[in-house]
C-alpha cells in the first residue's frame, strides 16, 4: 500500500496518506503509539483506502531503528 499506492484489499487506488511530518507540534495528525520500554512516543504514519476503509500502519525509519535495537528479532 506503501509502495504500490494499491489497496491490497480491495484493488481501490484512491489512498489518503496521513504522514508523520512534524513530531514536535501538538496539531500534528500523527499517529503513535507508546511502547512501554521507551516510555515516549514512537510515531507512525498511516494509509488509508478510500474505497473500503482498510488502514496500515507503519513505524517511521528512525522509530524503526530504535525499534531494532530494542527488541529481538524472531531470526537471525
Ligand atoms: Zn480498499
Amino acid at each position: 500500500m506503501k509502495s504500490s499506492g494499491k489497496c491490497p484489499k480491495c484493488h481501490g487506488e484512491n489512498i489518503l496518506v496521513f504522514e508523520n511530518k512534524n513530531k514536535n507540534s501538538k496539531k500534528s495528525t500523527a499517529d503513535y503509539e507508546v511502547i512501554g520500554a521507551f516510555g515516549k512516543q514512537i510515531f507512525t504514519s498511516r494509509y488509508v483506502c478510500c474505497d473500503c476503509g482498510y488502514t496500515e500502519r507503519y513505524f517511521d525509519d528512525e522509530s524503526l531503528e530504535k525499534l531494532k535495537k530494542k527488541y529481538k528479532k524472531i531470526r537471525g
